[in-house]
């Protein structure tokens, strides 16, 4: 079974370091729970495993299935298997949902297989209503601009729709829960939980308990000033919100 190994990462933006040693490990088929107050680096955290440009790793190591992958491009990421659904996903005007999942899609086909033609029309649309249906999405949102005027759920029910099409092994979800009403983190929830596999290993971000009580964490991590404080059982949730972040970091200091 793989997994992704986080070791010692220290990440700066701008000079300014932000990830001051972060140590994680999240095998495939578990689901993984990162807590913490804000501007802790729990963004920084997903944007650095998924690659992106701004983010500067000066020490440490990104290892998936024991090999280095930060020499690669987000989009080598991608097609390795990571999955990144953004905190505050961006909106492509002119390009439809279907479409941007059906390329997307296609050049993870043509990675795995140089030979591939690209998935037939009709077996893409099978895939995509049915997805679409496990999210209780409405099917004309496919033929929309993607996230263009689309609400902050609307926004976050694309991620997972994305995630569910492009079925990936290292899923980080950051604060999906964030924007979503009652109804609508129930429905999430339950679709990511019907993901869930034993190939697939989730890092959620999020500030609330409730998701956490859907997918069921087998960790749950605290963040705080950079770096991994504490680790634990979903106990450790309950007790985070009940008591927030103060008695972590007295309990280190201590
Ligand atoms: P969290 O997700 O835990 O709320 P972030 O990772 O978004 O925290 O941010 C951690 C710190 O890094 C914050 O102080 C934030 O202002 C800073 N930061 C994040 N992204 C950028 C950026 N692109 N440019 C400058 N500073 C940034
Ligand atoms: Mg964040």
């Amino acid at each position: 079974m793989g997994s992704l190994v986080i070791k010692n990462l220290n990440v700066s933006i701008e000079n300014q370091q932000i990830l001051t040693g972060v140590n994680l490990e999240i095998p495939q088929g578990e689901v993984h729970a990162i807590m913490g107050p804000n501007a802790t680096g729990k963004s920084t955290l997903a944007y650095t495993l998924m690659g992106h440009p701004k983010y500067t790793i000066t020490e440490g190591q990104i290892l998936l299935d024991g090999k280095d992958i930060i020499g690669l491009s987000p989009e080598e990421r991608s097609l390795a298997g990571i999955f990144l659904a953004f905190q505050y996903p961006v909106a492509i005007p002119g390009v439809t949902v279907a479409n941007f999942l059906r390329t997307a899609m296609n050049a993870h086909r043509k990675a795995k297989n140089p030979e591939d033609k690209g998935i037939p029309i009709l077996e893409f649309r099978k895939q995509l209503i049915e997805k679409m249906n496990l999210l209780e999405m409405d099917p004309a949102m496919a033929g929309r601009y993607l996230n263009d005027g689309f609400s902050g759920g609307e926004k976050k029910r694309v991620e997972i729709l994305q995630m569910a099409m492009l079925e990936p092994r290292i899923a980080i979800l950051d604060e999906t829960d964030s924007g979503l009403d009652i109804d609508a983190l129930r429905i999430v929830s339950e679709g990511i939980n019907t993901l869930k596999n034993n190939n697939l290993g989730i890092l959620v971000i999020t500030h609330y308990q409730r998701m956490l009580n859907y997918l069921k964490p087998d960790m749950v991590h605290v963040m705080a000033d950079g770096k991994i404080l504490m680790s634990g059982g979903p106990d450790l949730a309950l007790r985070l919100e009940n008591e927030g972040y103060e008695w972590i970091k007295s309990s280190e200091i201590a």
